[in-house]
């Protein structure tokens, strides 16, 4: 009978099993959108018996579904299986320095539902739950009670991030927030669970798992605002480094013998090319729409001023992409619009400057969720721990 360690071990051992061939159907799924069960004993290296068994267990549990797919010129039809958005959510917030965003989000990785606002940045960690509390409470007891189970909440927010305490660090210019254990407060809020994660790898996640990145290893994601950040996804894989820095691109040495940064570093390219930077040098006073205004104008202050934050942008670029050697680097934040239609004249002086056998495979790409990037990347840790441990969330 059961109980001796043996019976035990083999349970486990067996489990282990099932999580590793669940995750690995479902990572097809997600690769091809849909897949046919014939293709999946093919690409997934599993019996047919053990595809039945496992994709049989996924549908019960709603996290797939069946689609009907016309193939070829005789209009045959095919069952193919794709994620079913009808039943599991997932909930991404981002939180800003001065703003938030709410999404509600299907398995199909579409946004059922967005909320936003401005937050005032002095009012700290209890200003910011005041000002949230009701629109993330609302959403996640609509969804429940429409039957639609909440795997769960993912958080971007301003790093450094202590990963071990769920805490953010001391982020620059956030003040109350140093320290704060986030994690563990917003479970205790919700009562549910909780991923928390520097903004600038939610934005290379949202990319990786739901944009770009679903047929991409490797990528950078550089976010460029307030602040400019960077995630690196390698291999698939978000990677942090040793203390959390790992594509801390805004505090990369641009300027030699440059000012000090909030960082200890000097000659960061952060205080020079991030909103705040931009319009310290151009000086005139106004916002980012009225230093735009100048360039279009013809203002030759103006006009050194964007040459300069482009030059400091392709000097930040070709450094990424020799570091990195990413198939694509992603390019958002609230900076980007502003620079999007330089975007292409970026990427000639870059692939001019890049070996010459990889110069044309470089890839300069415009983010694909704007504002709601963040956000989305949220879902998207709770999305990818799903298709890795899928019988952990689900029992
Ligand atoms: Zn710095």
């Amino acid at each position: 009978m059961g109980g001796s360690p043996i019976d035990s071990n083999k349970i486990a051992y067996l489990q282990q099993v099932k999580q590793m061939n669940m995750a690995t159907i479902l990572r097809q799924i997600w690769k091809k959108e849909q897949v046919s069960r014939v293709e999946l004993v093919s690409s997934a290296d599993l019996t047919s018996g053990t595809i039945t068994n496992l994709t049989g267990e996924l549908i019960g549990h709603k996290v797939i579904r069946e689609y009907e797919a016309v193939s070829g010129s005789v209009g045959r039809k095919r069952v193919m299986l794709g994620f079913d958005p009808g039943h599991y959510r997932i909930i991404g917030l981002d939180i800003g320095r001065n703003n938030f965003e709410i999404v509600l989000m299907d398995l199909c990785g579409r946004v059922l539902r967005s909320v936003g606002g401005d937050v005032d940045r002095e009012a700290g960690p209890e200003g910011f739950f005041a000002r949230i509390m009701p629109a993330l409470t609302d959403m996640r007891q609509e969804a429940e009670k429409a039957g639609h189970p909440v795997l769960g909440i993912g958080v971007g927010v301003p790093g450094p991030i202590d990963y071990s305490r769920g805490a953010l660090l001391n982020p620059p210019n956030f003040p109350g927030w140093s320290g704060f254990p986030l994690q563990a407060e917003l479970e205790k809020r919700t009562g549910g669970r909780v991923m928390i994660e520097d903004n600038a790898r939610t934005s290379a996640l949202a990319e990786r798992w739901y944009g770009i990145g679903r047929n991409v290893d490797d990528l950078v994601f550089i976010t460029m605002g307030g602040g400019i950040g960077g995630g690196v996804i390698s291999q698939g894989e978000i990677v942090r480094g040793t203390n959390g820095l790992c594509g801390q691109v805004g505090h990369m040495t641009i300027v030699m013998d440059g000012k000090v940064c909030d960082c200890g570093n000097r000659g960061c390219w952060e205080p020079i090319g991030s909103i705040p930077g931009i319009l310290g040098r151009w000086g005139g006073g106004g916002t980012m729409d009225d230093f735009k205004a100048a360039v279009r104008a013809g203002d030759s202050h103006a006009l050194k001023c964007m040459e300069d934050t482009l030059a400091f942008l392709e000097t930040a670029l070709i450094n990424v992409f020799n570091l990195y050697d990413p198939e694509v680097v992603v390019l958002g934040g609230q900076l980007y619009p502003y620079i999007a239609e330089y975007r292409a004249t970026v990427q000639e002086r870059l692939q001019a400057r890049l070996y010459a056998f990889a110069k044309d495979r470089l890839r300069l790409e415009p983010s694909s969720f704007g504002a709601s990037q963040s956000a989305i990347g949220g879902a998207a840790m709770l999305f990818r721990e799903l298709l890795s441990e899928p019988v952990k969330l689900l029992v």
